[in-house]
């Protein structure tokens, strides 16, 4: 029951993706899956108070991929840098070790629990957070 409606959510997002367009200011990051193919240009911009004032991607890639950008710009928009810092440890634990770390809300991006057991799609669900790592998180 909870699959089902878990592969509605990632369905919906990858069919309807949020946040879906370029964006000409503030900065931006192309980056490719090495294992699936995926790829996505990630645009975002920060505000005075060190807040993300937007957030945005432009992709083509699986339907996993795809949701979780999309739901990864739901979950960060107007977010410090330090709590998107937790949102991504808190997706990390949930695709790579099956664990929900409990301090943080994870959303959408639950239904994204059952990549766990996908080992070859980790990098698919965790594509939109390396992005970030990239782009800001890992500086
Ligand atoms: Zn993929």
């Amino acid at each position: 029951m909870l699959d089902t409606l878990y592969r509605q959510l990632i369905m919906d997002h990858a069919g309807h993706k949020r946040n879906h367009r370029e964006m000409e200011e503030g900065s931006h990051l192309y980056y490719k899956n090495p294992t699936c193919g995926d790829v996505m240009t990630l645009y975002w911009k920060w505000d005075e108070e060190g807040r993300l004032e937007d957030i945005s991607f432009v992709g083509e890639g699986c339907s996993i991929s795809m949701a979780s950008c999309s739901m990864m710009t739901e979950m960060t928009k107007g977010k410090s840098y330090e709590e998107i810092a937790a949102l991504r440890d808190g997706v990390e634990s949930l695709i790579r070790k099956g664990e929900e770390t409990g301090d943080v809300d994870l959303g959408d991006a639950l239904s994204l629990a059952g990549v766990h057991r996908l080992r070859a799609r980790h990098n698919c669900a965790l594509m939109p957070w390396q992005a970030l790592d990239k782009a800001f998180l890992d500086n």
